[in-house]
């Protein structure tokens, strides 16, 4: 049993990006799984522990985990007082207090506690009974708003400082989303976006749910709200159910913001994203069988990191292929960088040399160009849904269901309302049209 425990610990650690060392002096993490089935062994973990003292006198930082059944059997305390220099006391089999550690000590480290501090007050301003009061000089003007309804993030992709710095996920109560919402709507917000690191696991660890399907049903019936989008999901969590929701409902926008990251199967396990590119496709395919129904169809958008390490010309190609066959709406472009500890920055090396990332971002960026000019030419001509936001330079911008931006004219007041607009002009990043009823006089 300690063998397979043992095997166990140092798979999650190197899901974590740790890699085993040869020698104690060598490592950043100790974890000493104890047997007290015989004195002897006991005895002899009691004589490794004490021997690991003059290391963590040396180097703080040193992580110190004692596990298994010494710890099982004798409780934390009394451990405690006397091997002081211990930082996690673990029971057989039990692998979560070293990474709650480890993950949780990354954050400390990385933001002191001011961190910890943020974390508590986003909860307590996000928990229940709380009710967002816009600002008054957006309160009545506002038309699309923003609610977070899941806060951090526990899936620890390699490039990714979320999770150390936003910490573990948790979902806000439905009750508290749909009193803001509600009060968001008398505050003139028509539309909300439930905002999320991964928006499709909501409900995950509430134990009466709803999930985040539920969750849109629950919104869909607040009177006074027009649209709601949810953004950004993850591949793996994204259900039939959701995507039912998303069909059935018509206030939930035909609009899905799901990032691949990476075209190439190798890149993508090194990103520990948790699916390969052919999963993608599929699921691209999925979400345009089931919501493609009504015009202008669904709008899905991807993001994409170039230059990650290691990415070959070859695997680079492979992102190029997918977003080419996908003809994605919007691909949200970026170029690797390093974030301070990350797995990625412990355990690879940035060797994509600058000039090289931008050249694959400047083919990204291209292409998406080219992608959205023929996306958007589907829509010249066609009479599409606007939700009007606010005045931009003489012009009233709004965007399509599928969260394209539109800029039309009139001298009315058309905050908030949701109008016709025939398309008159379509350009990769926004289009002009004009509003239905003046359309109609002009012909
Ligand atoms: S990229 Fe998204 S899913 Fe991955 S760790 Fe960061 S926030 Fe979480």
């Amino acid at each position: 049993m300690n063998v397979a425990d043992s095997q166990r610990v140092a798979s999650a650690l190197e899901r974590l990006g740790l890699s085993f060392s040869r020698t104690p002096e060598e490592a950043d993490v100790i974890v000493l799984n104890t047997c007290v089935v015989r004195q002897s062994a006991e005895d002899k973990a009691y004589g490794r522990l004490s021997s690991l003292k003059p290391l963590k006198d040396r180097r703080p930082d040193l992580v110190i985990n004692l596990m298994g059944c010494m710890v099982g059997v004798k409780g934390h305390e009394r451990l405690q007082q006397r091997f002081p220099f211990v930082d996690v006391f673990s029971s057989p089999s039990d692998t979560g207090p070293l990474i709650a550690y480890l993950t949780q000590g990354e954050s400390r480290r990385m933001e002191l506690d001011e961190t910890q501090q943020r974390f508590a007050l986003m909860d307590e301003e996000l928990g229940e009974g709380s009710v967002l009061q816009l600002p008054s000089t957006e309160r009545g003007r506002l038309v699309s708003a923003h609610v977070p309804v899941v806060l951090g993030c526990s899936h620890a992709c390699t490039f990714c400082i979320i999770p150390y710095r936003r910490g573990a996920e948790r979902s806000r109560p439905a009750a508290a989303i749909l009193a803001e919402v509600r009060s968001l709507v008398t505050q003139g917000v028509r539309e909300v976006t439930f905002l999320g690191q991964i928006v499709d696991r909501y409900g995950k660890d509430l134990p009466k749910g709803p999930n985040l399907a539920g969750l849109l049903r629950q919104a869909s019936e607040v009177e006074g709200l027009e649209r709601i989008r949810f953004l950004t999901s993850h591949p793996n969590w994204m259900t039939g159910e959701l995507l039912d929701a998303v069909a059935e409902l018509p206030k939930v926008m035909p609009h899905i913001e799901v990032p691949v990251q990476a075209g190439d199967d190798q890149v993508l396990a090194n990103m520990r994203r948790g699916y390969t590119a052919e999963d993608y496709r599929r699921l691209v395919e999925q979400i345009r069988q089931r919501l493609n129904g009504h015009l202008p169809g669904v709008s899905i958008a991807t993001d994409i990191i170039v230059g990650f390490p290691g990415e070959s010309a070859a695997q680079f190609q492979r992102t190029y292929d997918l977003l080419e066959d996908l003809q994605l709406d919007v691909a949200h472009l970026a170029r690797y960088s390093t974030r301070p500890g990350t797995v990625a920055d412990r355990r690879f090396v940035d060797d994509v040399p600058e000039a090289e990332k931008m050249r694959r971002f400047r083919m990204l960026e291209d292409q998406q160009e080219r992608i959205a000019s023929q996306i958007a030419g589907r829509y010249l001509g066609e009479t599409v849904e606007v939700l009007f936001e606010e005045k931009v330079k003489g012009r009233w911008k709004g965007r399509t269901t599928t969260n394209k931006l539109v800029f039309a004219e009139t001298g009315q007041d058309i905050t908030g309302q949701v109008l016709p607009v025939r398309i008159t002009w379509a350009g990769p990043w926004s289009m002009q049209g004009v509003l239905e009823k003046l359309a109609e006089r002009l012909n």
